[in-house]
């Protein structure tokens, strides 16, 4: 698991005696941008550890768990300045430039690393308007977990009903990985207590990714179509498993 915090660094100027790790760019919609760092800010220390090498910036941010304190000095004017970062990426902005099935894999990659689960292959081959976890079989015999799309179908989800839409179907994927609950593709028999474990899990991610609930509830709310199997429970409770989840992912 990879954490990130968005930049391109270089290591301190010791000849002009500027000690510390210089920010060249800052990446868009990235940790350190929402936490406000330039490009030329220097920065001196990571959660208290000093910075004298790309090297510790690097091992700062793989060893820390999840946020990050970082002691810089501002280009402007020469200030220290206390900036506190978040590394996971849950809690930043989906870039509205691209929204999925771009982003699909790298959705999906952010919600399993923030739950601490096994990476899971995303394709855009999935039935139509709709979304399905499913296992695959590898050549040695190996059960991958996967997640199957209908490209268009997630991109109009995020046209019409905005990004936490599109991500909320696949967080519920996500949850049934999650929950070991996906079945071999064409034999999709999931009962109503794991549709509503995974929306109690989609709601949690959500919250966490900074949805509100009404976002939270969107893409269940407008397309009758999300996750329709033969046995999918009725909207209240899936609205209500969504919103339990929800207000667990905001009370921590
Ligand atoms: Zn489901």
């Amino acid at each position: 698991a990879q954490r990130n915090l968005g930049v391109t660094v270089t290591d301190a100027d010791w000849r002009n005696f500027v000690p510390g790790v210089m920010i060249l760019a800052v990446d868009p919609y990235e940790p350190a941008q929402l936490a406000g760092l330039e490009p030329q800010d220097v920065i001196l220390a990571i959660n208290g550890r000093p910075a004298y090498q790309v090297g510790d910036v690097v091992q700062a941010v793989a060893n820390s768990n999840g946020f990050a304190r970082i002691t810089l000095r501002n280009w402007r004017d020469g200030r220290l300045v206390t900036a506190d970062v978040k590394l996971d990426w849950l809690g930043a902005p989906i870039s509205s430039q691209h929204g999925p099935p771009d982003l699909a894999q790298e959705l999906v990659d952010r919600i399993t690393r923030y739950l601490g689960m096994p990476s899971i292959v995303t394709r855009p081959t999935g039935p139509p308007d709709n979304a399905v976890a499913t296992m695959e079989t590898a050549w040695d015999g190996s059960r991958i977990p996967v997640i199957l799309y209908d490209g268009a179908f997630l991109n109009d989800l995020y046209r019409n009903h905005g990004r936490y839409a599109s991500l909320s179907v696949l967080a519920h994927e996500v949850a049934h990985h999650f929950h070991g609950d996906a079945t071999f593709y064409g034999s999709f028999t999931n009962a109503w207590t794991q549709e509503l474990k995974a929306d109690y899990v989609s709601g949690f991610v959500l919250a966490r990714a900074g949805a509100t609930l009404e976002q939270t509830t969107r893409a269940i709310r407008y397309s009758s179509s999300v996750h329709g199997s033969a046995s999918h429970p009725d909207m209240a409770s899936r609205l209500m498993a969504l919103e339990a989840g929800w207000h667990r992912g905001k009370s921590r």
